[in-house]
């Protein structure tokens, strides 16, 4: 799966995609801010319609 670039400003106001379903992941539905300490920019969400994993690299 691959990890999609999205500026920290633009997920928190609109949101990301689920690249599985194209269903819509906002804050709330955040897993982990910071999963590995040594990838400080990787973001972990849960899709709520299709229970697929979601990565984020927020810039
Ligand atoms: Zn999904």
């Amino acid at each position: 799966m691959g990890r999609q670039n999205v500026p920290r400003d633009q997920w928190l106001e609109l949101g990301a995609e689920c690249p599985h379903c194209g269903e819509r992941v906002t804050e709330e539905m955040v897993y982990s801010w910071r999963p590995v300490p040594d990838d400080p920019k990787l973001l972990l969400l849960w899709c709520p319609d299709c229970g697929d994993r979601v990565e984020i690299n927020h810039v």
